[in-house]
This record gives structure tokens, sequence and C-alpha cells, in this order.
């Protein structure tokens, strides 16, 4: 079936709580998307104790957004693995115009899935992440705390949401209540992105 398929370049966007990660592991594991999330990559190098780590662990503890040429350059050198044959899944990014600009200048993407959830939805989620901790299903973080969070709602609402009419122009935005149970927005998101056919086959 390669041969039938295209190469579907997806980003997922929301706030934090929303569900962009469980959902975009949902698509890569069902239709063999690569899942890229910059915040895994930078959790990942915090874990290590990189350079990088020593540059945005602060940042993100506190909930504040890295900075754009840091991000940017850790998206670079992951989409240039090139190791995505049926495409890719980006989560968390972009996050602000100047990423949104790099994304554009770069990569042909084909859908922006936005997950729609009201502020107070967030609040009782992430609480309940912060709360059960490991082992549960569930990541604890540290930026999984009410002052952390504020400052992230205020950073998506601030710089990320204004992208929304970005990608509304440019026709590729699908928009998604995502405050319902997983399985039925990833119904909602396959119906949206045309991926509802039989696995692969699309
Ligand atoms: P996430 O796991 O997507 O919630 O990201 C966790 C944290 O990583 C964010 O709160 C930011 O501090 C940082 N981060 C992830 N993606 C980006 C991005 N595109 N731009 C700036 N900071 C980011």
């Amino acid at each position: 079936m390669q041969g039938l398929r295209s190469m579907d370049k997806f980003i997922i966007i929301g706030p934090q709580g929303a569900g962009k990660g469980t959902q975009a592991q949902l698509l890569c594991s069902e239709f063999d998307f690569v899942h890229i999330s910059i915040g895994d990559i930078f959790r990942w190098h915090m874990r290590h104790h990189t350079k990088l780590a020593a540059r945005v662990t602060r940042i993100m503890n506190e909930g504040r957004l890295v900075p754009d040429e840091i991000v940017e350059e850790v998206v670079g050198k992951r989409l240039q693995e090139h190791d995505w044959n049926w495409g890719f899944v980006l989560d968390g990014f972009p996050r602000t115009r100047s990423q949104a600009e790099y994304l554009f200048e770069n990569w042909n993407l084909d859908r922006a899935v936005y997950l729609d959830i009201p502020d107070d939805v967030v609040f009782d989620r992430v609480a309940i992440r912060a709360a059960v901790g490991e082992g549960s299903g569930f990541t604890k973080r540290a930026d999984d705390n009410p002052a952390a969070l504020r400052v992230r709602l205020g950073e998506f609402h601030g710089k990320t949401a204004p992208l929304l009419q970005l990608f509304h122009d440019k026709h590729m935005l699908v928009t998604v209540d995502a405050n319902r149970p997983i399985t039925e927005v990833y119904e909602s998101i396959k119906e949206a992105l045309d991926l509802c056919g039989p696995k692969g086959g699309k």
C-alpha cells in the first residue's frame, strides 16, 4: 500500500491539558506517523542534564515559553532526521508567530488541529495530573502546579491562540471540541483529517 499513501504533516495545538500528547500518540500508533513533541525533547535533555537543559529548565518550570531561536533549532534538527516515512505530528509547535513563520518557510504543512477546551477544564485536568503522578497513566511534571499553569495559559492565549487565525486563513485549521472523552475526540480528529478509511489506505 506504500505507493498509495501520501505523506501527512500535521500539527496539534491547544493549551496544556487539552490532550495534545495523547491524541498525537494515538494518531502515530494507528497511522505510523512520527510523534514529535518539543516538550518531550526538552524533558529528555533535563533528565540527561545536557547543556540545552541548563538553558531551558528554569523557563520551563516557570511555565514560560522557551525562546524561539532555541526551539526552532531543536525542531529543525529533529525534522531533518527525516525518519518520518508516512508523515509527522508536531505536538506543541509552533507556539509563536516567529515559530509559525519558520515552519511555513521550511515545511509544507497539511493541517493544524486545534484542541479547543475551556480554561477551567484545563485547571481541573492538570490538577489531577499533578495529584496522581507516576504509575497511574499520568505523568507528573514540574510545571503542573497552579502558578506555572497560570503562566502557561497566559502564554497560550497571548502568543499561541492568535496563530489560529493564520492557520484558518491558509485553510489548514480544523477545530475539535476537546472537552470530551479521549476516544470521541480521537474519532473527531480522524474524521476532520480524512483518516477514517481503512488503515493505511487513505
Ligand atoms: P509541553 O510538553 O508541550 O506542554 O511543553 C512543556 C514546556 O516546554 C512549555 O511550557 C515550554 O516551556 C516548553 N516548550 C515546548 N514547546 C515549546 C515551543 N514551541 N515554544 C516555546 N516553548 C516550548
